[in-house]
């Protein structure tokens, strides 16, 4: 979709244009790949800037005392390394992010689907309302001190719910030894295309949620094809509700009144067949298994696509605890489960089956081939709608 609309000059730098990617932190390298040389050609031809984010979370007073609340930061398209620059940090591919969503708060799943939230679409739009103000680049975010002013005893401590005050604290750990600020960060340090924006220090957000009166509206472009008409439906609807109540106090919380959204592969009725035959002409392509496309073992893909993927996955030294394997995904459902309320059992990311039964099902089952199994999460039969 990026190619076509650059090359039809839909996409206009200069109209401050700008392509975004949200990295989960969990998806497959292939992907990391593919990004990178989609967002290298963008850039190169077009001259379109494309940047990476990641969400993380800072501290930050509340009238409860210091908290942590979730944020955006920049990532360049090279993988994090130690010793880095934090004003120029690398993307994370081990889950880093996702495990620290899951640390702060809980498990996603099907019912409670915070992930695509807290790591992509919130996020996003923090992201979007800086780059609107026409600054240099994002404002530090969290507190200036050289400690830690939320650390997980503290935070445990005002804790109100099922788990005892040592488990909340334990499962808290991972997020709160995150860093607790993320600093100023330049937009020219992410992009090859030269913005010409002004130096100093950054602006104030754009209101694009219409806090303060009228929303500043922008246009998002959403890769959603025309053979995917619930989640075009679903990102069409929030737009739309989200619009009218600009200015009133019903406004949703996660969808900015300032935001229209079009789906231009859905409006042109370009189906999954029309993309793989248009990348089957190109030099490069998304390699990646079947079913591996979002974050690549997402329980909204369902277990048994889950164990076929499983089933066929290499085990390499280098997907060792990470997101590539499905024990990465076991071993956050085993720490961050919650006991039901019989006290048998945990809760986990399914209701009727966890990541452990998908392993054995995986090394014990022959699973079929469905035909028309696809790359974008759909094998089986259950596809996976996580709609950024
Ligand atoms: S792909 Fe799945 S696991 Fe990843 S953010 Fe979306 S819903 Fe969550």
């Amino acid at each position: 979709m990026l190619l076509q609309l650059a090359s039809a000059g839909v996409l206009q730098p200069g109209r401050g244009d700008v392509v975004l990617f949200a990295n989960t932190t969990a998806e497959h390298p292939g992907t990391y790949e593919f990004a990178r040389s989609v967002c290298d050609e963008i850039e190169s031809r077009f001259g379109v800037p494309c940047l990476w984010y990641e969400g993380c979370s800072v501290e930050a007073a509340t009238r409860f005392g210091y908290t942590r609340l979730r944020t955006f930061k920049l990532v360049q398209r090279v993988p994090a390394a130690d010793g880095e620059d934090p004003c120029r940090p690398g993307y994370r591919s081990r889950g880093e992010a996702f495990e620290e969503m899951v640390s702060w708060t809980r498990l996603p799943s099907r019912w409670r689907r915070m992930c695509t939230t807290e790591l992509k679409v919130r996020p996003g739009h923090d992201l979007v309302a800086e780059w609107i103000s026409g600054g240099p680049g994002p404002a530090q975010q969290g507190h200036y001190r050289d400690i830690s002013l939320a650390p997980a005893e503290i935070v445990a401590a005002r804790y109100q719910g099922v788990l005892d005050r040592d488990e909340r604290e334990a499962r808290l750990r991972m997020a709160c030894a995150e860093p607790w600020a993320r600093p100023q960060q330049d937009w020219q340090d992410f992009t090859t295309v030269d913005l010409h924006r002004p130096t100093g220090g950054p602006r104030r957000w754009s209101d694009i949620w219409g806090r303060f009166g009228a929303a500043q509206k922008f246009v998002s472009l959403l890769g959603l094809r025309a053979d995917e008409s619930e989640r075009v439906q679903t990102a069409m609807w929030r737009s739309l509700l989200a619009e009218g109540a600009e200015g009133s106090r019903c406004r949703d919380r996660i969808q900015p009144a300032g935001e229209l959204v079009y789906c231009p592969l859905s409006d042109g009725g370009v189906t999954e067949k029309a993309v793989r035959s248009f990348w089957a002409s190109q030099a490069y392509d998304l390699r990646i298994p079947d079913g591996a496309g979002n974050c690549v073992y997402c329980f909204l893909k369902g277990p048994a696509a889950l164990a076929r993927l499983a089933s066929e996955a290499d085990s390499c030294d280098d997907a060792k605890d990470t997101p590539v394997d499905i024990r990465w995904w076991a071993r956050l459902e085993e720490e961050y489960g919650r006991p039901s309320k019989n006290g048998e059992g945990r809760i986990g990311m399914f209701h009727d089956t966890d990541y452990e039964s998908i392993m054995r099902r995986a090394s014990g089952m022959d699973i079929p081939h469905v035909n028309g199994s696809t790359s974008n999460g759909t094998a089986l039969g259950v596809p996976c709608s996580c709609t950024d």
